[in-house]
Order: C-alpha cells, then structure tokens, then sequence
C-alpha cells in the first residue's frame, strides 16, 4: 500500500506543487487548507506523514505540531514542516515543536521528497516494543539500556542522549549547532566542542565494543548517523 501524506498547507499554489509531485512518486496525498480541515482528515484516517506549513491561518504549523505530539492518537506521525526563510527555519528548530524535520521554502520537489522518504524509513527502526536496531548497537528507550553486540554498555545521560537521538535520526548530517539544540536543550553557556568531545567517547565506546563505525564525519558539516550497507 502507498504512503499516505497529509499536506497542511494555505496557498493553494504550493499544495497543488506539492500534490503533484507527491502523486508522482505514488504516494496517496490529502490537502488541508488549515488546522482544523487537517485535523478532521486524521480523524478519518491517519496519514503516514504530515507536511505542515508553519505559517497557517487561525492555529499555526507550531502550535498545530505540538497538539498533534500531546496526543497520544497522533504523536507518532511523522512531522516535516515547511518554512518560508531559512531564518524561520531556524526559529522552528529552537522551538521544541516535536516535527521530525524542517524544509526551508522554495524547495526542489526532488529535495523535499528524498527528505520524506528518510523520515519514513525511519519509522520501522523502532519496533513496537520501542527497541532501536542498527548494526550491532540495540537501544530500548523505555529501560534506557544500551546493547553492543549483546553486551550491555553503560553511557553516561547525555552520552545515551546524544547516542539515541542520532540512532532514531539515522542518514542525516548535523552541524554540532543543531545537536547542541537537539541533544542539549538550545543551552548557550555550552561550546560547539562540547559535542565533538561527546562523539569521540560515543566512538570509542562503540569500537571498544566492537561496533564498525556508526558516527561519521561530513567535512565542514558536521555528523552523521549511518550503518554501512
Ligand atoms: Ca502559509
């Protein structure tokens, strides 16, 4: 069965961009004008993905995003919101709004989609019972316990936070910047180095455990989470 997209979205030009270059790639796409529209067609059937505009009429994108991660109905479905500057962007990304990812307006439709199609492979990584799966690392998030190759490895709290937020958010870069807002809460009085300090000791656990590498460098960048295949 196709993956169902709900697209939240007032201007009518870019939901219909949006419509059709979703149905172009096979997915079953339903559009809402506003909040309320979208949030009778999830009652109705519960869309694999949601793309929410930030700037909406009446409720906007943030707030309709945390109402949608409160419930308990739809906190699992995955956000992407849609801004209109790279500077909103980042406004969205400070918020803790709960959306699994962020695409800055205009956008090309091949971005946009290869950007849908991370945030859904991800969701089968979590098994129901809440375990995380990659390589030889094993995460069950409700225990907090940490398995390499079976074994069970200690982390410190903000190493496992740093560990599960980059294992649940795999094939993706981030800049320390954004980890720091991520993983560390947005706190200023906490250096860039900082992280890098954390990702070398979560590497070398891991390689002490025999894990093959999973944290890579992108040059310039910043980090990624990824299993070689
Ligand atoms: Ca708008």
């Amino acid at each position: 069965m196709s993956n169902s997209i709900l697209v939240v979205e007032d201007e009518p030009e870019i939901r219909e961009m949006l419509r059709y270059s979703l149905e172009i790639e096979g997915f079953d796409t339903r559009e809402a004008g506003d909040c309320h529209e979208a949030e009778k067609l999830i009652a109705k059937r519960t869309p694999d993905l949601i793309l929410l505009d930030w700037m909406l009429p009446n409720i906007s994108g943030i707030k309709f995003a945390k109402r949608l991660k409160k419930n308990e109905l739809t906190k699992d479905i995955p956000i992407i919101m849609l801004t209109a500057k790279a500077e909103e962007e980042n406004k969205v990304k400070g918020l803790e709004t709960g959306a699994d990812d962020y695409v800055t307006k205009p956008f090309s439709p091949r971005e946009l989609i290869a950007r849908i199609r991370t945030v859904l492979r991800r969701g089968p990584m979590t098994s129901p019972d809440g375990i995380v799966k990659i390589g030889a690392l094993e995460i069950n998030n409700d225990s907090r316990n940490v398995q390499v190759n079976k074994q069970v490895v200690d982390f410190s709290p903000i190493e496992y936070k740093l560990l599960y937020f980059l294992a649940t958010h795999p094939e993706r870069v981030y800049s320390r910047e954004q980890l720091l807002t991520f993983v560390w809460g947005g706190e200023t009085y906490i250096d860039e180095r900082t992280v890098d300090v954390q990702i070398l000791r979560l590497r070398k656990i891991l390689a002490k455990h025999g894990s093959e590498p999973l944290i890579h460098t992108v040059h310039g960048v910043g980090y990624k989470f990824m299993e070689k295949k």
